[in-house]
């Protein structure tokens, strides 16, 4: 269970939030249990979590090593905060609303500029330095009406894995995550989130073997909260969660992790 805290939280805020969520959830052993705060709450979060199982990670990353690459961090930066695990490719940086050199500075949805091949050079550049991508998928909502949503998913998952080595994706967690879903409160039905993950697996399995499909963490992302997580984490093909929203309050988050500690018993 992924908590994508976004653009939320400053540090006093941050402290709070994961003691809380460590005293909530944090001796939970059945499930892998992430924390992505703001870049700026690494550390204190970090603080917080290191008595617990609960894991770091970062919201975003650079595939550059060093440079001059203002406002970036890089790999090696998040894993000094105490990272491990970094998500790549979250559809509110990939700027598919649009391109950055049409927005309006009003259309905050179309400044952030990762397509593809962006998301594969950091996929690539987290693997090369030990950091160890939860790499997001999904599509938009005029996509899904067109027919289009496996199309766009299974690209997405193919490009992304381009030039992963087998044993590489042990490391790697997808999370499939339908862009209209995302802060909505529209959840996707869970038979439908559940075909879809199940597609992304196939996917994994055309590329590498069934082996790896079978072994991948696929996670579902999009308004998942306490009162619809049974129904998702109970799908054969949805082995967590990537949250958002819920992830910002203790108790809900530690539902939600009670909920994926259930389901794999
Ligand atoms: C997300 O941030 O990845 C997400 C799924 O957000 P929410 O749970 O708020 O829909």
């Amino acid at each position: 269970m992924a908590g994508n805290w976004k653009m939320n939280c400053d540090n006093d805020e941050a402290k709070a939030l994961a003691d809380g969520v460590v005293a909530r959830g944090g001796q939970v052993e059945d499930a892998l249990v992430v924390l992505c705060p703001p870049t700026t709450a690494l550390t204190t979060v970090q603080a917080s979590i290191a008595n617990s199982a609960i894991e770091l990670g970062g919201q975003n990353m650079f595939w550059a090593e060093e440079g001059a690459y203002t406002g970036e961090v890089s790999a090696k930066m998040l894993l000094s905060c105490g990272c491990e695990r970094v998500i790549i490719g979250h559809s509110e940086r990939r700027g598919r609303f649009g391109s950055p050199d049409e927005a309006d500075v009003e259309d905050l949805d179309a400044i952030f500029g990762d397509t593809d091949a962006t998301v594969n050079r950091k996929v690539l550049a987290a693997l090369a330095a030990g950091l160890k991508p939860i790499i997001c998928c999904g599509e938009l909502l005029a996509e899904r009406k067109a027919g289009d949503t496996d199309e766009i998913v299974a690209g997405q998952v193919r490009a992304a894995l381009d030039g992963v080595s087998e044993a590489d994706t042990a490391n790697v967690i997808i999370a499939y995550e339908p862009v209209w879903a995302i802060g909505t409160g529209e959840v996707c039905d869970a038979d439908e989130a559940d075909r879809v993950c199940g597609m992304v697996r196939a996917t994994v399995a055309d590329v590498y073997s069934q082996g790896v499909a079978d072994d991948m963490q696929v996670l579902y992302g999009g308004s998942v909260k306490p009162a619809n997580v049974e129904g998702l984490m109970e799908k054969a093909n949805i082995d967590g969660g990537l949250v958002g929203g819920a992830s910002l309050d203790a108790e809900s988050f530690g539902e939600l992790i009670e909920a994926a500690a259930a389901s794999a018993e």
